[in-house]
C-alpha cells in the first residue's frame, strides 16, 4: 500500500481527500518508483475541477514528478535500482509510490536536485517547446508572455532573454511585475491596473510583438490578438481564466493576417526521442544557470488542496513542489 490523493467526483480543492491505495509490484517494462518531489500545475485543477475530462471514474491529480527506483520490472534495461528520474504528462502523481513505464522517464543529472526539477520538468518543457516549436523565437524579436510571474512564466522570460529576445510580460500585482523583471523580462505589464494592449504599443513603438504566449485564455486572448503585429503568431497554450469563447478565423484576418497556435505539451514529446532531445535542452540551460530555479514552493504532499487554493487565487508565483 502507499497514500496518495484521491478525487471521486469533480470539485473544488476540498474534493482531494488523503487515502490508502494500492501499490503493484512493477510488469513488463515497468518500474516501481518511490516518489520524492511532485509538481503541482495548473492541468491538475483542470482534471480536479472537471474541465478536462476524466479518463476513469476516479483520478489521483498530478502530472510530473521526480523519485527514485526501488524495483525494475521484466525487461527493463535502461535503468537501475537506485537511480533518480522524473516524469512528465503521466497522470495519477500525487502519491508517495508508482509504478511507471520505463520509457517515459528520464534520468536526471546530477546537479539537479529532485525538488528544483519536479517545479520546473512540465513547465520547462512547456517552455522550451514553446520557443522553439509553437513559435520559433529568433534573437531580436519581441514576444508578449502573459501570467508572467507563474511557474511557466518564470521559466519563458528567462528562455527568452536566453535566445536574444525581448520579452514583454503581464502580471496581476506590483510584487509579480518585478519578480517577473528578474527573470528576463524586459517589461512587466499590471494587467489589473494598466491597459496592457495600449502599454505594449506605447514599448513597441505601435509595431506590436512578434509572437504572444497566452495561458491566460478569457480574459486576454482579444487583447493579445491586438498586440501582435501584422502577421504574428498567437500561442494560446491554457486558459487560466476560463476557456476561450466566441473566437473565429476571422479575428485572424482583421487583426493583420495573423496565425494561431493551440499547443498541448504532450504532443511535443510523444516519442521518447522528442522527450529526451527536450529533456536535455531543458537541463542543459539549468545546468549552465541560463535557467535560475530559485522560487520553488514546497508543500507537504498532503496539503494539496491549500497548493490548488493559492494557485487558482493568483496567490502564488513560480512553482509549488509537493513533498510526499
Ligand atoms: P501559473 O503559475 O502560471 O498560475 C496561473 C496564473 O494565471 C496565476 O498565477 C495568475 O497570474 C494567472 N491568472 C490570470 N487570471 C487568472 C484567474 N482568473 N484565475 C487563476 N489564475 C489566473 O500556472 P502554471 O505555470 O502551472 O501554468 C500556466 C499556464 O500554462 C496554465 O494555463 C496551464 O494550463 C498552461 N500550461 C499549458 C501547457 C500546454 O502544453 N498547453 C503545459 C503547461 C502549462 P497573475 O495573478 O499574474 O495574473
Amino acid at each position: 500500500m502507499t497514500k496518495g490523493i484521491l478525487v471521486r467526483k469533480a470539485g473544488g480543492p476540498e474534493a482531494m481527500e488523503w487515502v490508502d491505495m494500492p501499490c503493484l509490484p512493477p510488469g513488463p517494462g515497468q518500474v516501481l518508483l518511490r516518489q520524492t518531489a511532485i509538481g503541482v500545475n495548473f492541468i491538475d485543477v483542470y482534471f480536479r475541477s472537471g474541465l478536462y475530462a476524466w479518463p476513469e471514474e476516479t483520478i489521483v491529480p498530478g502530472a510530473e514528478a521526480a523519485g527514485v527506483i526501488e524495483a525494475l520490472g521484466p525487461g527493463v534495461k535502461d535503468f537501475c535500482i537506485g537511480d533518480r528520474v522524473a516524469y512528465v504528462m503521466a497522470h495519477g502523481a500525487y502519491r508517495e509510490s508508482r509504478v511507471m513505464p520505463a520509457h517515459r522517464l528520464v534520468a536526471l543529472p546530477d546537479g539537479i536536485t529532485d525538488t528544483a526539477i519536479a517545479g520546473a520538468f512540465l513547465k520547462g518543457l512547456t517552455a522550451q517547446y514553446l520557443v522553439t516549436a509553437s513559435y520559433v523565437v529568433r534573437p531580436g524579436d519581441t514576444v508578449l508572455v502573459h501570467a508572467a510571474a507563474g511557474g511557466v512564466g518564470l521559466l519563458l522570460g528567462q528562455w527568452l532573454h536566453a535566445l536574444g529576445a525581448m520579452a514583454l510580460g503581464t502580471a496581476g500585482t506590483d510584487a509579480k511585475c518585478a519578480l517577473a523583471r528578474s527573470h528576463g523580462y524586459a517589461h512587466v505589464i499590471n494587467y489589473r491596473t494598466q491597459d496592457f494592449v495600449a502599454e505594449v504599443a506605447s514599448i513597441t513603438g505601435g509595431k506590436g510583438v512578434a509572437a504572444v504566449y497566452d495561458s491566460v485564455g478569457h480574459d486576454t486572448w482579444r487583447g493579445s490578438l491586438k498586440c501582435l503585429s501584422p502577421r504574428g503568431m498567437f500561442v494560446n497554450f491554457g486558459q487560466s481564466s476560463g476557456m476561450m469563447s466566441g473566437f473565429s478565423m476571422q479575428d485572424l484576418a482583421s487583426n493583420g493576417s495573423l496565425s494561431a497556435n493551440r499547443p498541448v505539451l504532450f504532443d511535443y514529446i510523444a516519442s521518447r526521442a522528442e522527450l529526451v532531445q527536450r529533456a536535455e535542452d531543458l537541463f542543459g540551460k539549468i545546468l549552465s544557470g541560463a535557467l535560475r530555479l530559485d522560487t520553488a514552493m514546497t508543500r507537504p504532499l498532503q496539503d494539496a488542496a491549500k497548493a490548488h487554493q493559492a494557485l487558482e487565487a493568483r496567490q502564488t508565483t513560480g512553482s509549488t513542489v509537493l513533498l510526499p
